[in-house]
């Protein structure tokens, strides 16, 4: 039973001129415990994509679900409700804030509806541990390497056990070998949690263990 449904999704941004249409019509669907590596390149929209599905910005037409739910006919409250729930999303250059610890980084999701639950805060040290960064909970971003960063980022992504996991780009800033141990935990995690994974990545290394391959070209999606 697929879980992600997106059905002829078109995304176009206003300019001074003609619009600018960057998705034309993207189908897909994603089961439980699936995976799948978005690739194609720079500019084509896979960051578009990713954010829309991780509702962070919405399509100009088409729907996507997540679970039978449509988060785009929420409103703002529930919305942001729904994607804290639901929605773990590891970004290209972590996000991480800088003045707080890797801890309270990790724990950053939970502080949306208040002060962090002992529950939360127990899930973030075990999280940090299968990072393998219990040695490192206190250190700020500023003191972590750019592959340690990451995985802090991974561990926030999956505080709230997402249904759905999508990372942009999560080994375009490391060197091959973080950029191999970041894979690694992904795929591990993912397994482990047994989320959907979407990534956006140029690294056929990373895509060739992924589950399905998606190639975007002119606005659509194509198998790879
Ligand atoms: P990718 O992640 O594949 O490199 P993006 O999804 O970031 O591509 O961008 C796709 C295209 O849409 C690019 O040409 C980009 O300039 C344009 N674009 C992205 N965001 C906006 C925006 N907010 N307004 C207008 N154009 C945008
Ligand atoms: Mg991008």
């Amino acid at each position: 039973m697929p879980e992600l449904v997106v059905n002829n999704l078109a995304k176009e941004y206003a300019t001074r001129g003609e619009p600018l249409v960057v998705l034309r019509d993207v189908s897909l669907e994603l089961s439980a415990g699936e995976n799948v590596a978005i690739l194609g390149p720079s500019g084509c929209g896979k960051s578009t994509l990713l954010h829309i599905l991780g509702t962070l910005d919405e399509p100009t037409s088409g729907s996507a679900t997540l679970q039978d739910q449509n988060p785009f006919e929420l409103n703002e409250p529930q919305l942001a409700e729904f994607r804290n729930r639901n929605i773990g999303f590891i970004f290209q250059d972590h996000h991480l804030l800088p003045q707080l610890s890797v801890l309270e980084n990790v724990l950053v999701p939970a502080l949306a509806d208040g002060s962090p639950s002992q529950e939360e805060i127990d899930r973030a040290r075990e999280l940090i541990e299968r990072v393998g960064l219990s040695d490192r909970s206190d250190h700020r971003p500023a003191e972590l390497s750019g592959g340690e960063k990451q995985r802090v980022a991974a561990a926030r992504a999956l505080i709230h056990k997402p249904v759905l996991l999508l990372a942009d780009e999560p080994t375009g800033s490391l060197d091959r070998t973080n950029a191999q141990a970041m894979t690694k935990l992904l795929l591990d995690l993912q397994k482990q949690e047994k989320t959907m994974l979407m990534v956006v990545t140029h690294s056929m290394e990373l895509a060739s263990q992924m589950n399905k391959r998606l190639e975007l070209g002119d606005g659509r999606l194509a198998a790879k």
